[in-house]
């Protein structure tokens, strides 16, 4: 059973592969609201969009747009709004539920449809459950993150309709004083189909390298646990996985020297085939693991490294 129509709002045009996918499982009509330009709107509707309500690019807070596309979710009946849970479309996702007369719910990583009601799973007291809830609300609003969704195969023959929306933004007492670009990489993890990760079980920053070379021979991106992040900083934030970082779906990932707890975990479960190697049997990341090897990853990493130059 699917909805009759379903709403994407995304400030970030690497979550539209992945939330049109949703829509389309979702509702028999899916509309994206965008902060961009044309060339993204229609690649939206290359990724399955009927219709774009296109919003332009803007240096406001997009937060600021609330009132305008609450009443146009209004006045278009809208059953399903999934916000892409950035900063602002957490702010945005709060706003819009408050205009419409109901709560946003956060964070869901599943959804199902039943009897016209949308029943979604999202996790709470930092990973360690998940709750499932039904929402009763006429419209329903939640909040997405990357990995909910596969990424939907690109259509370029699709058609749909795109609308250029002129509003201005209004945020109640604040003002837009400086826009400074982020220093540091860019990463996209989440489009990575093989990843490694690292954990404490490293001891030293310069040790990495060997989680690097392997990496680069398997084709995959680095990721950590979120001490070797925020702790040591030897990798940048953009890079740790789990409750409080990314989550992912990838075809593979290997995890060397991770403990695997759960806040940890919940960013990586979704993953096709879990590699862990720990030295530790008891390890928590091994009930996990589709494939578990016990061992020291200064003794293992550099025979597999081997091993995979020799192929
Ligand atoms: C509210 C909250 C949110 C959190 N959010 C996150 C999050 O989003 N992401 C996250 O990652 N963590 C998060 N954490 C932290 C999390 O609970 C763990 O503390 C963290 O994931 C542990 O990182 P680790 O596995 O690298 O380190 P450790 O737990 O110290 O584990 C290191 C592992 O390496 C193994 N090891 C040691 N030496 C070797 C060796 N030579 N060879 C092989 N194995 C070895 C050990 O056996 C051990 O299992 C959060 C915690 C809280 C309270």
């Amino acid at each position: 059973m699917t909805l009759n129509n379903v709403w994407i709002i995304t400030d970030d045009q690497n979550a539209v592969a992945e939330l049109c996918n949703g829509g389309r499982q979702l509702g028999e009509q899916v509309s994206v609201v965008l902060f961009g330009d044309q060339a993204q709107a229609e690649e939206a509707i290359a990724f399955g969009a009927d219709q774009v309500f296109l919003y332009g690019k803007t240096s406001e807070m997009i937060e600021g747009y609330a009132k305008s596309i609450a009443d146009m979710l209004r006045a278009e009946g809208a059953k399903l709004v999934m916000v892409y849970s950035s900063v602002s479309g957490k702010l945005m996702a709060g706003k819009i539920a408050t205009l419409l007369g109901t709560s946003a719910i956060s964070n869901v990583s599943d959804f199902a449809v039943e009897d016209g009601n949308v029943i979604v799973k999202h996790m709470v007291f930092g990973g360690a459950a998940i709750r499932t809830e039904k929402a009763l609300s006429e419209t329903v609003v939640v909040t997405v993150g990357s990995g909910a969704f596969e990424k939907a195969a690109k259509d370029d023959a699709r058609q749909g309709k795109v609308t250029e929306v002129a509003a201005e933004a209004s945020v109640a007492g604040i003002k837009v004083l400086e826009h400074r670009p982020k220093q540091g990489e860019v990463v996209n993890l989440g489009s990575a189909k093989r990843v490694v990760g690292v954990g404490r079980g490293f001891a030293a920053q310069e040790d990495l390298k060997m989680a690097e070379e392997l990496a680069g021979l398997m084709g995959a991106e680095m990721a950590c646990s979120r001490p070797i992040a925020e702790g040591e900083k030897w990798m940048s934030k953009e890079r740790y996985i789990g409750v409080s970082g990314v989550v992912l779906k990838p075809e593979v990932y290997l995890s060397m020297g991770i403990s695997g707890q759960i806040q940890h975990m919940v960013g990586v479960n979704q993953a096709k085939t879990l590699v862990a190697i720990n030295k530790d049997k008891n390890a928590p990341v091994f009930k996990q693991a589709d494939i578990g090897l016990v061992g020291d990853i200064y003794t293992v990493l550099p025979q597999i490294i081997e091993k995979m130059k020799a192929l």
